[in-house]
């Protein structure tokens, strides 16, 4: 089956070069300039995925977000003009699967599509979650039926960051999340946490990169390994 994929962008130069790479590499495409006939056509056509720019005319990429959510699960990817603002979003939860920046390369683009509906297409199917067992009450994470010997700090962070799959967390947020009493910490504290959460991973299982980090963003679990 062909995927379809919503091309929701107000700038005509961008829309076409967009939906000439995303043809090429073999979707079906529609696209959409203002930002009040996404919901419409969202529920008319079920697109496979939506590409969808912040500002647009009519109605803003966020409250398009937001509403989508509020009655389907299609993987979205929001396109913003500053690097900055994702980190914004992320703080909103939107929703959205993935964050992409301008200027891109189609190129790109196109890669991310590829991952993200390969993620949501796999979502079900996925059996490394079942593989890897958390204990809260002893902060015990196992994989492949191997005790990871995490940190409770290391134990947190990978016990929150599985509990959404797929989902991006900034440093912040999962500073929040681990030292909820503003204690001071600097980002680079979560880097090395996360560096050996991943290493402590890979120890027991090196294929698995089930802890990836998203560039000038923050972390990610992939359970689709
Ligand atoms: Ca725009």
């Amino acid at each position: 089956m062909i995927d379809t994929i919503l091309v929701v962008e107000d700038e005509p130069k961008l829309a076409r070069l967009l939906s000439n790479y995303l043809r090429q590499a073999g979707y079906d495409l529609h696209c959409v300039e203002n930002g009040l006939d996404v919901l419409p056509l969202v529920r008319e056509k079920m697109p496979s995925l939506i590409l969808l720019d912040l500002m647009l005319p009519g109605k803003n990429g966020m409250d398009i977000c937001k509403e989508i959510r509020s009655f389907s699960t299609v993987p979205i990817i929001m396109v913003t003009a500053r690097i900055e603002e994702i980190d914004r979003l992320l703080g909103l939860e939107l929703g959205a699967d993935d964050y992409i920046c301008k200027p891109f390369s189609p190129r790109e683009v196109v890669a991310r599509v590829r991952a993200v509906l390969r993620r949501s297409g796999n979502q079900q199917q996925s059996g490394v979650v079942s593989l890897l067992l958390l204990d809260e009450e002893r902060f015990q994470a196992t994989l492949h039926g191997r005790d990871l010997e995490l940190t409770v700090v290391e134990f947190q962070l990978l016990s929150f960051l599985s509990a959404n799959p797929g989902r991006i967390y900034n440093r912040n947020q999962l500073m929040d999340r681990i030292y909820p009493d503003q204690r001071v910490v600097s980002d680079r504290t979560i880097d090395s946490h996360i560096k050996n959460l991943r290493k402590k991973i890979s120890g027991v299982s090196p294929e698995t990169e089930l802890i990836q980090s998203v560039y000038g963003v923050g972390y990610k679990f992939d359970a689709n390994q």
